[in-house]
């Protein structure tokens, strides 16, 4: 029995009154927020005219702190407690985090540190949460917006990476509540760019964004169907961006200037000129690189375009290999897109469009400044929801679920409730009932991933269901919902349908999965289908023995005056049957399928064995049931 319901987020409003509400594109280098002002999305500056904050926070010895270009300029400086890139770490374990040996600060491991698994920085002002560090980000922003819009802000959209997953999204949510901004929804970036493009007008289709920014490039496959974008697939490289192209040319200038290796100061200034050179290209068919270095000696390289694009073409190229990928993974071919959005500042490279669009077969989307197309169309999404819709605005936005969620049953199988890849918001409820008489209450344990044991998923939450009246093992009904929001947190709710007691937990998992995780539990499922089905077989016959072995022995405790000697006997050597075939079934040297058969049969010759004996109680009980009935009565 599957439920399956669509809630959209989108709230009433007053009509006519038009409400502030703003998208905010946090971003891992640099953070914006735009908004929709006579219908027309802009991003916001702050006082001084800029419109990117750097995503940086400085904190200080006075317990305050610095953010964005103040905090930016004693990145060097004060590294200890200038904090960049904190999207990395939230809703991360330090275990989470890759090359974090070379990261100049003082992290807390949460684990140990009551940070409820995420990370932690030590600095002068205290231990800092990766949640609060995003939230004082948060707050400039929310300042910002305030303060060139002249009112209190309704709320707003926040976009995340398509590939977040539940704790990095929570820890998102939990940043803009610190910050005092009302989420009215987290949005994936990629669907926030094709937003900006008005795609979600355009024809149903399929369509890709390209986001190649300084150090990383994602590829999302998203579907619009019926005014709904799904996410149906994501990709790319997190150590792949125009960083590396700056590095590129870096090392081709040493090359043509015949240097040696230079000291760490000269290194800077060459990779500085690197990238005023690369962005030179974008616009001009070639530039020339002057640098004077430490010792005096003055640089001096010319390069054209077209050498550009020669010496980093193996970069564009890791890029088409995991498009590539993505579209297998999305099971759409090239002739299947409709449109493709380039998103980051490293798109500008003419020779990166070209690439692109030779691939598609189509100009890509490019007209709109890479770096604020995601602010911008999650000003739409914004707009919308705080209600300043426009007629036929009535489109929902859909993510997908990147791994499914299930929950444990007997045997330590799992059973799938939400299967992977489904699109959100969604809920799904399943019947389950008790294993033993008497049983008052329910372990229920919460699983993601695709493989058929809980040993081989993750594990995201335990709770119990108490309270359970007693009853014969099977007679109790528990529906057991599963509901995932817009935002892609997981409720669990467990309810005992006769005696109507409940139990429930929200999800929020310590610490997340990174998306090469999940591509490699993806890819574990797909390799161990095979034995996994298997191992699922026999389990489900150890249960199923486990079952006929406790109700026997309780027919046993209860009736057995009801058998003879040489059948009680005759049952006690088929129970013990049992018992060795399921001593033999957990003999890891023997094939599975082999142990299963031979529980199978144990287990066949005794529910063979006792009809006889379930057929004497069945009268016993009837009998009992009409001693001193008469006939009318009955
Ligand atoms: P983002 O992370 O999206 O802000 O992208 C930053 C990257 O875009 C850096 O590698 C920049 O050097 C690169 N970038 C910015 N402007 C240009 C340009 N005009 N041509 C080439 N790359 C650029």
């Amino acid at each position: 029995m599957a439920l399956l319901q669509i809630a959209e987020p989108g709230m009433s409003t007053a009509p006519h009154q038009h409400r502030l509400a703003v998208g905010i594109d946090l971003g891992t280098t640099n953070s914006l927020v735009a908004t929709v002002r006579s219908g027309i999305p802009e991003v916001l500056s702050d006082e001084d005219g800029r419109q990117l904050l750097p995503s940086v926070v400085r904190y200080l010895a006075n317990g305050n702190a610095n953010i964005g270009h103040k905090a930016q300029a004693h990145q060097t400086t004060d590294p200890k407690n200038t904090v960049v890139s904190v999207k990395r770490f939230m809703g991360r374990g330090l275990k989470d985090i890759a090359h974090a040996e070379n990261l100049p600060y003082d992290f807390v491991d949460g684990d140990r540190e009551g940070g409820h698994g995420m990370v932690q920085i030590r600095t002068v002002a205290g231990i800092k949460s990766p949640v609060e560090t995003s939230a004082q980000i948060l707050a400039t922003l929310r300042q910002r917006a305030e303060d060139s819009l002249g009112d209190e802000l309704v709320g707003a959209v926040i976009t995340v990476p398509a590939y977040f997953d539940d704790a990095q999204r929570q820890a998102t949510k939990d940043a803009a509540q610190l910050a005092g901004i009302n989420v009215l929804r987290l949005l994936s970036e990629p669907t926030a760019a094709a937003i900006a493009y008005g795609l979600d007008h355009a024809k149903e289709g399929v369509y890709a964004v390209y986001d190649l920014g300084g150090g990383t490039f994602d590829i999302s496959i998203l579907k619009l169907s019926k005014g709904v974008f799904e996410v149906l697939s994501t990709g790319g490289d997190s150590a792949l961006g125009g960083d590396d192209f700056d590095h590129r040319l870096f090392c081709w200038i040493m090359e043509q200037a015949k240097l040696a290796p230079l000291s760490h100061q000269d290194t800077a200034t060459l990779m500085v000129k690197a990238r005023q050179a690369k962005e030179q290209l974008s616009t001009n068919d070639e530039t020339t690189i002057e640098a004077i270095l430490k010792s005096g000696e003055l640089v001096q390289v010319t390069i054209t375009a077209h050498t550009f694009a020669e010496i980093t073409r193996h970069l564009v190229g890791k890029t088409m290999n995991a498009i590539r990928k993505a579209m297998r993974d999305a099971d759409v071919s090239v002739e299947d897109v409709d449109g493709v959005v380039m998103v980051g500042g490293a798109t500008r490279m003419p020779h990166v469009r070209r690439a692109v669009s030779e691939f598609f077969h189509t100009i890509p989307h490019a007209n709109i400044d890479p770096d604020k197309v995601v602010a911008l169309g999650a000003a739409i999404q914004a707009n919308l929801l705080a209600g300043n819709r426009a007629e036929g605005d009535d489109w929902l936005l859909l993510d997908v679920t990147p791994l499914s969620l299930g929950i444990e049953t007997m045997g330590g199988l799992v059973e799938k409730i939400i299967p992977r890849n489904s699109t959100i918001p969604c809920a799904r409820a399943q019947e389950f009932t008790t294993f033993k008489d008497g049983q008052t209450a329910l372990a229920v344990h919460v699983v993601q991933g695709e493989r058929e044991l809980v040993s081989d998923c993750r594990s995201l939450a335990r709770f119990e269901l108490r309270g359970i009246p007693p009853m014969a093992a099977g007679a109790a009904r528990i529906r057991v919902t599963y509901q995932v929001d817009a935002d892609g947190l997981l409720s669990v709710a467990a309810r005992e349908t006769r005696s109507g007691v409940e139990a429930s937990i929200t999800v929020k998992p310590s610490y997340g999965l990174g998306d090469d995780e999940v591509a490699r539990m993806l890819q574990d499922s797909y390799s161990s289908a095979q034995g996994d089905m298997q191992m699922r077989a026999l389990r489900e016959e150890q249960v199923e023995a486990e079952r006929i072995l406790l109700a026997t022995q309780s027919a046993l405790e209860s009736d057995a005056d009801l058998l003879g000697v040489a059948e009680q006997a005759a049952l006690a050597g088929l129970v013990q049957g049992v018992r060795d075939a399921v001593q033999g079934s957990n003999d890891t040297s023997i094939e599975p399928g082999v142990r299963q058969d031979a529980l199978h049969a144990a287990v066949q010759a005794l529910a063979k064995g006792t009809e006889e004996f379930a057929a004497r109680r069945m009268d016993k009980s009837v009998r009992k049931a009409l001693a001193g009935k008469s006939l009318d009565e009955v």
